[in-house]
């Protein structure tokens, strides 16, 4: 038992460090998928706008076209008033003359409504490159923090796992069963050491004869307030906060 027991004390501190690591990365994954997400949307909304505008601007065109049509067509009419031969005729021309203008007022009147959306619209295309261009560099920044981490965490994460294997091979499936239903409880923390009398992650009073027996790494016992497998770990007295690195 007191193999098993030291080879928990291994796997826990072994799972405890690849927590660690996880917990580094944070949400930096999710942070960048967001991210990006955001920078496609604003990518197909300045696409939308630059269609937009492509199709003001030919309606504009088509209309100014229009407009120096009519124009030819005034100066046509125009000149045949001088060639009119009865009042008939005369009012005729006038009417078209009259039509054609009303046209022409009308034509250049939506050509620059057309103009006063376009305008609009360019100040909206460089509201939304300047948003494209914040987003995609706050996205990069992002990118590369990740990365970063994943490069150094990937390495330290393969060690872990190799020391892992053998552990998993040696302990009983019941005991790692057990021991994995109390890690997923209780934060990724499955065992508690016996300090002062008391278990280490809960405080909870340990009686003496009990505190005897945890030492001698005998048997298996549960903590009865938090449920933890208690371990007894001396070396951890004189090396609580040995870092890494
Ligand atoms: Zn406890």
């Amino acid at each position: 038992m007191r193999k098993n027991l030291e080879a928990l004390i291994e796997l826990q501190d072994i799972d405890w460090k690849l927590k660690e690591l996880t917990d580094a990365k944070g949400d930096l994954p999710q942070k960048v998928e967001s991210l990006s997400r955001r920078v496609q949307d604003a990518r197909q909304n300045l696409q939308q706008l630059h269609d937009d505008k492509k199709e003001k601007n030919s309606r504009k065109a088509t209309l100014d076209n229009d407009v120096v049509l009519f124009h030819e067509n005034l100066k046509k009419y125009q000149n045949q008033l001088y060639h009119v031969k009865n009042n008939k005729e005369y009012d005729a021309i006038t009417s078209e003359i009259d039509s054609t203008q009303e046209k022409i007022d009308q034509y250049e009147f939506e050509s620059l409504e057309r103009e006063e959306e376009v305008n609009e619209i360019e100040g909206n295309i460089k509201g939304a490159e300047e948003t494209i261009q914040e987003l995609q560099a706050e996205l990069d920044k992002t990118n590369q923090f990740l990365k970063e981490m994943l490069v150094k965490t990937e390495d330290e994460e393969r060690v872990l796992n190799e020391k892992r294997a053998p552990l998993l091979e040696l302990l009983p499936r019941p005991i790692l069963n057990h021991y994995e239903r109390i890690r997923a409880g209780r934060g990724g923390m499955a065992l508690a050491q016996l300090k002062d009398g008391a278990c280490s992650e809960c405080s909870a009073h340990i009686p003496s004869q009990r505190a005897m027996e945890i030492r001698m790494m005998n048997d298996f016992y549960l903590c009865e307030v938090c449920g933890r497998i208690l371990v007894y770990r001396p070396d951890l007295v004189e090396k609580d906060d040995d870092g890494k690195e």
